[in-house]
């Protein structure tokens, strides 16, 4: 006769598991098997409030599943007494990974586990079986990982198409799921796209007018069909990556060839998608209904190197490559034909963000400028500057060091001397000196002290190191900067060394009256009007150095600006 469990008002999940790989072991390991098995079993030994959770189509070898994660936090809020699958392979198939469930994740959590089929269950002892099964399920999920790779690259080799989702402009077939055929609406997209590219439009310029036209990206059709995708995508159902526009008009899927096998993943364990080398690809010539015709095609990667090549021509070194940020999204500014913009403004337009325009050359002269001036004012008063190096930091650094140091020695003291209290009210005791209640009285009230000691002690010495860092931190900058004293260029070296970011603002539009002529009139005439554009440099080790921002100017009126700085030195600074 079973006993009623212990925990009688707590869940016994029972845990079901099929992936695609086991469908072929037809109806055993069925979903529907699985719980008529475990809902027996569950009955027949008496555990109360049954509960399902099933992970259909997951494979073995990860855990990222979701109810096997609801089952988790389940688990983890008290809620679960026992969990029961059909066989540990249910469960995982990564040895390591059940093992450290089994072992230890449930009993830290008093679960009882039982895997019906292999005589597995925690409350009757140790089952020394269990390793080995785990090892025995991982080799199959090996196994099959290795078939089915195999059996992708027969098919890739066939021309069959064997990725999840058909590429835009086609659909899979319904009658043959490895076979492509046109989407007439997304064709004329995909065809439309090839002809302007081909007629000299850039890929940014082909973006654009699919926008204006309102043609749907491909991952807002999906969302409108399944409802699912990244929410930061939503508000924008017709705005078109260039990167991916890029990508289709390479793509000779629409010349009628299948290429397969371009991505793998790591291994059977982790499926992080990897990209393989063009030379590993397979390709089969006219499996399916072309979109565009091979000679548009030819035109078209033409039309595309080209455009590379002059790039790469110039000669030209972007020194602040992935150091450039918009202040305003926060995302990096895009450098196109020696100017930058944000990315996020050329990908969504005005809705998103302003274009925060800037020139190459003017973003390399303010960076020159300031850094300069930097070393102009630790050429004046290294002092001084110091000491606002270390206000920018954080202030009276010396005397909060000083504060701490002096109170970790008191705490240390201390501690010691209550260890010593206890030691002799423990004597006391024994020697019946005083009582029992007297001395767990008194010693609770020494312990409790210490304890609060040793927490402070533990956040004063974080803080002191911390402080100790930026300092440490401003004596880096330090060496580093002065070792370029005389600068007139800026290279590779010294933006790795010394920039961390560059963080642009939107240009504004302001009067001046330099002349003094504005103030008579009140009035400022065009050519009065002076652009700004601030530029803060983010330097390595010691961030923001407030002052350290410029302001470039340029004559709203003149064509090619000329380019000024209101640079702010630091001895110019009130102390
Ligand atoms: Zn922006």
């Amino acid at each position: 006769m079973q006993q009623p469990h212990k925990n009688y008002n707590k869940i016994t999940a029972l845990y079901c598991r099929l992936s695609r790989d086991d469908e072929q072991y037809g109806d055993s390991s069925s979903i529907q098997t699985q719980k008529i098995l475990l809902e027996n079993y569950a009955k027949q030994h008496a555990l109360p409030n049954q509960k399902f959770y099933v992970d259909d189509g997951y494979s073995g070898t990860s855990f990222n599943r979701p109810d096997f994660i609801n089952l988790k936090t389940d688990i983890e809020n008290g809620l679960v007494s026992t969990v029961i699958v059909k066989d540990l392979s249910r469960f995982g198939r990564d040895y390591l990974q059940v093992g450290m469930f089994t072992e230890h994740y449930f009993p830290d959590n008093d679960i009882r586990f039982i895997a019906v089929e292999d005589n597995v269950d925690s409350d009757k002892g140790g089952n020394e079986f269990a390793p080995f099964r785990n090892i025995m399920n991982e080799w199959y999920a090996r196994d099959v990982s290795k078939k089915v790779r195999a059996g992708f690259k027969i098919k890739s080799s066939q021309g069959l198409f064997t990725a999840p989702t058909a590429p835009f402009g086609y659909i899979k077939d319904p009658s043959n799921k490895h076979k492509l055929i046109i989407d007439q609406q997304a064709a004329m997209v995909v065809k439309q796209m090839f002809e302007l590219s081909a007629s000299g439009l850039s890929i940014h310029a082909i973006a654009k007018h699919l926008k204006q036209n309102k043609i749907q990206t491909p991952r807002e059709i999906e969302y409108s069909k399944t409802g699912k995708f990244a929410k930061s995508v939503v508000p924008f159902p017709y705005h078109w990556a260039d990167r991916s526009i890029h990508t289709m008009l390479q793509n000779r899927v629409y010349i009628g060839h299948m290429v397969n096998q371009k991505t793998t993943t790591k291994s059977y364990k982790n499926r992080k998608t990897v990209y393989k080398d063009k030379s590993e690809w397979i390709e089969v010539k006219n499996t399916h209904e072309a979109i565009v015709s091979e000679q548009l095609f030819d035109l078209v990667q033409k039309e595309i190197s080209i455009k590379r090549r002059d790039w790469n021509k110039s000669n030209f070194v972007n020194l602040f490559a992935g150091k450039v940020f918009c202040f305003d999204c926060g995302k990096p500014l895009n450098l196109c034909v020696e100017r930058y913009s944000c990315s996020r403004y050329r990908r969504f337009g005005k809705q998103a963000c302003s274009a925060h325009g800037i020139s190459y050359k003017r973003v390399y002269d303010t960076v020159l400028g300031l850094i300069k001036d930097d070393l102009t004012a630790i050429a004046l008063d290294t002092n001084y500057f110091v000491s606002r190096l270390n206000k920018s930091i954080g202030d009276n650094s010396d005397s909060k060091k000083q504060a701490l140091s002096k109170s970790i020695a008191k705490a240390e003291k201390r501690i010691l001397e209550i260890d010593s209290i206890i030691r002799k009210l423990y004597e006391d005791n024994v020697l019946g000196k005083i009582t029992d209640d007297r001395f767990v009285c008194l010693s609770q009230d020494y312990e409790k002290e210490q304890a609060e000691l040793k927490d402070q002690l533990i956040t004063a010495k974080k803080e002191l190191s911390a402080l100790n860092e930026k300092t440490d931190n401003a004596d880096k900058f330090l060496a580093v900067i002065t070792r370029y004293k005389d600068l007139t260029d800026l290279s590779q070296n010294i933006i790795l060394e010394l920039v961390d970011k560059i963080v642009v603002h939107e240009s504004k539009t302001v009067g001046t009256d330099t002349d003094n002529t504005s103030g008579a009139t009140g009035k400022v005439k065009k050519s009065q009007l002076v652009k700004t554009q601030k530029i803060e440099i983010y330097y390595n080790f010691v961030g923001n150095l407030n002052q350290n921002t410029a302001d470039t100017k340029q004559a709203d009126n003149t064509i090619t600006p000329d380019i000024s700085f209101t640079p702010t030195l630091y001895i110019s600074q009130p102390a």
